[in-house]
């Protein structure tokens, strides 16, 4: 059986080669977690990294990606890496 979370992918600025955004998917390719590292932040209100996850149970056509706070506020989650 495939590990559900050992697929990611690594998305990088084309321009300046920074990293961008990491997502992991699942046995049937579906996104199911992102770090992000940079995105737009006009209010500057975003720690970086931080995590998001897919909440599929919700909307199975379009989820919401949600904003992953861990027990102690943490914005990773550290069983992702
Ligand atoms: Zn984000």
């Amino acid at each position: 059986m495939k590990d559900a979370l050992n697929s990611r992918t690594d998305y990088y600025d084309e321009v300046t080669g920074e990293l961008l955004q990491q997502r992991w998917y699942d046995a049937e390719g579906k996104a199911i977690w992102d770090r992000d590292w940079k995105h737009n932040d006009s209010n500057n209100t975003h720690t970086f990294p931080h995590d998001h996850y897919w909440d599929w149970e919700k909307n199975s056509g379009h989820p919401p990606r949600l904003e992953y706070v861990g027990p102690n506020g943490e914005k990773i989650n550290m069983n992702y890496c």
